[in-house]
């Protein structure tokens, strides 16, 4: 019996919930945003140029720029003034701080994989781009050319595996014992400038950013061997959020304000020039 009036409170206390649509949980960062005004967003601090520090200490990028703009206009949705908190994040924790929830939103040039998905969500794709190798000028003319040699990446990246799977390909022996691996993009670079590696291989823009901090030294060799299409990276299950973040990026496509950002980052008048050939997908 006691049971019986246990079950009814509950269907009663549930379907009270479903009709007052002021008290519905739309999800747990949903509404932890909207309490409290603030969204936490996972940014990388060495990646050039999409979230990096310059030469006036200022830590600034095109991911820095979206995340930005996209925090702005969920504000506009919920129609609160909401404030961004910058936490930074790389290869190794842009995905396990969301998992433990020290912040709401990785906006990270992280590659959406499958694999990344059974773990978190991701918005959708926001920037498209391609893995390529990076070598001192006038060494290497393709990718061939750098089986037997050794290539730096990123510990925890899709590049790393994407590398090793590169050299399996063209036929190296020895190809998990040649891709050699940092913590970071500027480790990678540095072991490139020293020539303790043949190149440096992840996604072709995060090359040409470090690539212009000595222009005329170095070069891409050969053509792209991946897809690394970017998502935002939030937690997993709550959709109310990712449906905002997927809105506001829609409407920044829309209106011309992604070209904008995009255009400040990659666009001709820049050292990090690298072409818009995709189209952020739009649900009427
Ligand atoms: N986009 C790739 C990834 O998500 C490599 C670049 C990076 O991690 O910084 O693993």
């Amino acid at each position: 019996m006691k049971k019986h009036r246990w079950i009814v409170c509950g269907a009663a206390l549930g379907l009270f919930l479903v009709m007052v649509p002021g008290i519905v949980c739309a999800g747990p960062t949903y509404d932890r945003v909207k309490e409290t005004g603030v969204v936490r967003a996972g940014l990388m601090y060495d990646s050039i140029p999409a979230a990096f520090i310059n030469e006036k200490n200022e830590w600034v990028g095109f991911d820095i720029d979206i995340a930005e703009e996209v925090v702005k206009r969920i504000g506009g949705q919920m129609e609160k003034d909401l404030k961004i908190e910058r936490v930074k994040v790389n290869n190794k924790t842009r995905i396990s701080f969301l998992t433990s929830n020290q912040i709401d939103v990785s906006t990270a040039n992280m590659t959406h994989k499958r694999e990344r998905d059974k773990t978190i969500d991701f918005s959708i794709t926001y920037f498209f781009d391609g893995q390529k190798v990076l070598a001192k000028k006038g060494k290497y003319s393709k990718l061939e050319d750098f089986v037997g040699k050794r290539l730096a990446s990123m510990q925890g990246t899709t590049s790393e595996k994407n590398a090793v799977n590169l050299l399996k390909k063209l036929g190296d022996p020895k190809a998990d014992e040649h891709v050699i691996s940092f913590q970071r993009e500027s480790d990678c670079f540095l072991a490139l400038k020293q020539d303790k590696v043949a190149g440096w291989t992840t996604d072709s823009t995060i090359l040409i950013g470090y690539a212009a901090k000595e222009p005329g030294q170095y070069e891409l060799v050969g053509d792209f061997f991946s897809d690394e299409p970017y998502g935002m990276g939030c937690s997993q299950d709550d959709s109310a959020w990712r449906d905002s973040i997927n809105f506001a990026l829609q409407d920044m496509w829309l209106d011309g304000t992604y070209k904008k950002i995009y255009d400040k980052w990659y666009g001709p008048d820049t050292p990090y020039y690298f072409p818009l050939t995709a189209k952020i997908e739009v649900w009427p």
